[in-house]
């Protein structure tokens, strides 16, 4: 058996080879894939008046989500419009501002931001002066907390901007940054279509140090192809040495049935499992001996991160972005595909730039579907919460909050729970469900128990990347 403790997670071979299986990442509960069609604005019209009524003074997230791309990778799933017609971005802009607007006004008198998040695509495909346009139009209808309680963050390309457009990016008020990174090796890079010089990734780097970023996170990508344990191991090396503060790292899911990109990689070239295992094996020796904490699911930080402070303090939330610091804000998306998370419902916008097009030119928020969560769904959303952000689960806690007795309401997922106790996954007793540093790596699948959906409806493995 191969065994490998570290940092507050222990890496367990045999164990992630018997449990390994697809299920949910759980930025949401219930997941977006239970959204349902017959939701729509006016519901969502309905959430923030409930917001209203009870008088929340909750600070807000904001999420804007530009689409465009001027390159495919291959491995990507994301929802982005590839084109080099930036042109499009203009039009883009311009109803992104409207649906701004309108969401401004919804929340008018209750529209404190304490969280920005650009995500793509490629938010710096907008051009420097698009996204001080973009930034005043927010600060017209929102308003922001300082720049010393707020996060505001945006994941750049570094190949689509420069050091002088980092400095900017700052001045315009972002103070966190998120660079895509994925392999540094020339060979994965050709294979997934992505080529970026380390140099030009650096760069970008002591740039958002120069510009006084207050938070610099990189993202990788283990199980491309072309990809094995030495070539990650230079990876590895490389970004530690640039010392960013956050470093997420994905578990490359290759479906290339559900996104079209994936079908130009070749499968002949894609690491085995049991190399895939070696790489994370690798990947979380190397990130915690260089000092770096693990958070949960693909995410570490240096100690003095606010999201591991956070874990410390228990005030660690989860949300469609991943991590967050931000426990109680009520979460307002606009642009194609985006998904809010206003009082008790989840909403998410249109797909394809001419329904959302199509929905702002009726002065209509251009939402296609969501959900209204019931008090099961809002009971198992706090649980599985709990469980990826602490690893732990105080049972007295819930029973306090909710009108139930634990023990009886969920004698079948205790039951299914003590299956994971046996394999030292998890310790249970009367007060606390705790997950053990080796059930870390695998607290989805004690997550997947607590969904009712999975339990009641036919599970999609299609849809759901392997939980590693
Ligand atoms: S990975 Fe990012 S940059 Fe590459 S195609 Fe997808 S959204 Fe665009």
């Amino acid at each position: 058996m191969q065994v490998s403790e570290s940092r507050g997670v222990e890496f367990d071979a045999q164990l992630i080879r018997k449990l390994n299986k697809s299920g949910p990442r759980y930025t949401s509960y219930p997941t977006a894939d239970r959204f349902v069609d017959s939701f729509g604005y006016r519901d969502y019209l309905q959430a923030a008046a409930a917001l209203r009524t009870r008088g929340s003074r909750n600070p807000l997230s904001l999420y804007l989500h530009i689409p465009f791309c001027d390159t495919v990778c291959y491995y990507c799933a994301c929802n982005k419009i590839v084109t080099k017609n930036h042109e499009k971005a203009a039009t883009y802009l311009s109803y992104l501002k409207r649906e701004i607007e309108m969401q401004g006004q919804l929340f008018a008198g209750m529209n404190q931001v304490e969280q920005l998040h650009l995500g793509g695509g490629t938010p710096t495909y907008f051009s420097d002066s698009q996204m001080g346009e973009l930034l005043a139009h927010l600060r017209r209808w929102f308003q922001f907390a300082p720049d010393d309680v707020g996060e505001y963050s945006i994941e750049v390309d570094p190949r689509t901007v420069t050091p002088e457009r980092v400095h900017s990016l700052r001045r315009q008020g972002f103070n966190r940054i998120s660079l895509g990174v994925q392999d540094f090796d020339p060979e994965v890079q050709k294979a997934v279509n992505r080529i970026q010089s380390e140099s030009e990734t650096l760069a970008i780097i002591d740039a958002a140090r120069d510009a006084n970023f207050r938070s610099i996170s990189i993202d990788l990508i283990y199980g491309l192809p072309k990809q094995n344990v030495m070539s990650m191991a230079q990876t590895l090396a490389k970004v530690v040495s640039a010392r960013p503060d956050r470093i997420a790292i994905y578990n490359y899911a290759h479906l290339p049935h559900v996104f079209k990109p994936q079908r130009r990689i070749l499968d002949s070239e894609l690491p085995s499992a049991e190399s895939k295992l070696d790489m994370l094996a690798l990947c979380i020796r190397h990130l915690t001996n260089a000092g770096y904490v693990y958070i949960g699911m693909d995410h570490f930080a240096l100690p003095t991160d606010d999201l591991a402070v956070a874990q410390r303090q228990g005030r660690l939330h989860r949300n469609f972005q991943g991590y967050s610091t931000h426990a109680d804000s009520d979460l307002v998306s606009c642009g194609i595909s985006a998904i809010s998370a206003v009082a008790a419902t989840y909403s998410q916008n249109v797909k394809t730039l001419d329904a959302y097009y199509e929905h702002l030119d009726n002065n209509e928020l251009p939402i296609a579907r969501g959900i209204k969560l019931n008090m099961d769904d809002a009971l198992r959303r706090v649980i599985i919460q709990m469980l990826m952000c602490n690893f732990e689960l105080s049972i007295s806690s819930i029973e306090a909050a909710y009108p139930i007795t634990f023990a009886t309401y969920f004698t079948s997922e205790l039951a299914a729970l003590q299956t994971f106790a046996d394999d030292g996954l998890l310790a249970i007793d009367d007060e606390w469900l705790s997950v053990t540093p080796k059930g870390r790596l695998l607290v989805r699948n004690i997550c997947m128990v607590f969904d009712r959906y999975l339990a009641t409806k036919q599970e999609q493995p299609l849809r759901y990347s392997k939980t590693i």
